[in-house]
């Protein structure tokens, strides 16, 4: 349930709002819009009177939220949610471009390749150091040893490191190097995990499981935002179908749908969605064109060599063309891609 207050409700009016929900049991959830402020019940309590608090002072309306996620819903949280990285707010008019390798494989490698993604504008690295494999007997990562070197690709190139944790008792490792924690799609629905990363208060990169639905998607979204950790990002990144052509089905459909039911930014990911470097760029360009807030990219020097997902990466040039094709489409839909040097840091 949510209580929302007149647009020049008074602070005294609003925490006496919440002294009355708490009162009853539950916790509250502020959301402080450009306009209004919006309290979130959350939790279980008493039953509640809606009448009672629709006729305290300031209050304007009290109103269920007619979907399971409460904090992650628009009705909630109306306004899209920015989140600072590199200069940009993703969310915003800027597009982010999120670039790198799927393994961090050596210190060369991600270093490279930081300095490529970085000159054809992107506005973060990616590059897993923890992978979660399908095999036990396939590369691994190199655990707190790529975690190194892509504090040291940040170093040289100002770009923040989009990194995985897959372990809850990590994440204050993980937190150490990366500017944003990536959950993986086998991992969107390890409530262990969510919690742990919801606490560390660092902004999160959650992908959508390969079998999830977009509601499963905003109720692990809403396990993190429950610990007041609202910098979010969802990440459509294809899910499984019956297709063979293609390593998984980008679902094109999530992007307006996610955008429409939540205010936090969308993500999407062509390189896992198609699982072939030959289409990247076209479910790129469709991806932003329905409305995604930002993308990432696999890129690797010689994706022939690659450890993980070589068939699926771009070289550099290549991602320095898809960049330039995002940079012509962008403004069409009332977009931009901020210009390397606006993102120095
Ligand atoms: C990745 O980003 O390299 C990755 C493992 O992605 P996903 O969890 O979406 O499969
Ligand atoms: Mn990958």
């Amino acid at each position: 349930m949510i209580v929302v207050m007149n647009i020049n409700a008074t602070a005294r009016e609003i925490s006496d709002v919440i002294a009355r929900i708490r009162a009853m049991g539950y916790d509250v959830h502020l959301s402080e819009g450009k306009e209004r402020t919006i309290i979130g019940v959350i939790g279980r309590g008493r039953p509640i009177d809606r009448e009672q608090l629709a006729l305290m002072s300031g209050v304007q309306s009290v109103m269920p939220v007619s979907h399971p996620f409460k904090i992650a819903s628009r009705e909630y949280h109306p306004d899209d949610t920015l989140i600072p990285l590199n200069g940009i707010m993703v969310g915003g008019p800027n597009l982010a471009i999120i670039a790198g390798p799927c393994s961090v494989e050596s210190r060369e490698q991600i270093i490279e390749t930081a300095y490529a993604v970085r000159e054809a504008g992107a506005t973060a690295l990616r590059g897993g150091a923890f992978k979660p494999r399908s095999s036990p007997y396939a590369f691994q990562g190199l655990g707190e040893e790529g975690l190194r070197y892509l504090a040291e690709a940040r170093e040289a190139t100002g770009l923040p490191v989009v990194t995985e944790v897959m372990d809850p008792q990590l994440v204050p490792l993980v937190c150490q190097y990366a500017d944003v924690l990536q959950i993986g799609a086998r991992n969107m629905q390890n409530y262990t995990l969510l919690h742990a990363v919801g606490e560390s208060q660092h902004p999160v990169l959650l992908k959508r499981g390969m079998s999830s639905t977009i509601e499963e998607l905003l109720m692990s979204a809403e396990y993190i935002l429950s610990h007041g950790n609202m910098r979010v990002m969802v990440c459509e990144r294809g899910i499984r179908t019956f297709e063979t052509y293609t390593r998984n089905t980008f679902d094109i459909n999530a992007i307006p749908v996610l955008k429409r039911l939540s205010h936090l930014p969308v993500i999407a990911d062509p390189s896992h969605g198609v699982g072939r470097w030959e289409y990247v760029e076209s479910v790129a360009l469709a991806a932003v064109a329905a409305g995604a807030d930002g993308l990432i990219i696999e890129v690797h020097p010689q994706p022939e060599q690659a450890l993980s997902d070589g068939q699926q990466s771009l070289r550099p040039e290549r991602f320095a063309e898809l960049v330039a094709r995002v940079r012509q489409l962008a403004p069409v839909v009332g977009r931009q891609v901020a210009e390397p040097q606006l993102q120095q840091v």
